[in-house]
């Protein structure tokens, strides 16, 4: 099981999720960012973090999310880490 990075994370311009992260799970994509399953270790410091809510563990995702479970496991692996806080993360 892992925490999952879903729809409204789009254009988060914040990044306050990936400071709080002990285990370097978060991969920044062009438009959001994804975590990597095999690195997170359940620890839930991201969830609460996110302004818009777009964290979930693995179990609790919303039905409307289902496919960003296997599309950050895809996109973890074909994007690079990032560790600090960022602005913004995509420019309209
Ligand atoms: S805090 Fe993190 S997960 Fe939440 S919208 Fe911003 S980048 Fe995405
Ligand atoms: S649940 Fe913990 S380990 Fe997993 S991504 Fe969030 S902060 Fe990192």
């Amino acid at each position: 099981m892992a925490y999952v990075v879903t729809a409204p994370c789009f254009g988060c311009k914040y990044t306050d999720c990936v400071v709080v992260c002990p285990s370097e799970c978060f991969r920044e994509g062009d438009q959001m960012l994804y975590i990597d399953p095999e690195a997170c270790v359940d620890c839930d410091a991201c969830r609460p973090e996110c302004p818009v809510e777009a964290i979930f563990y693995e179990d609790e995702v919303p039905t409307e999310y289902q496919e960003f479970i296997q599309l950050n496991a895809e996109m973890a692996e074909k994007t690079p880490p990032i560790f600090e806080r960022k602005t913004p993360l995509a420019e309209p």
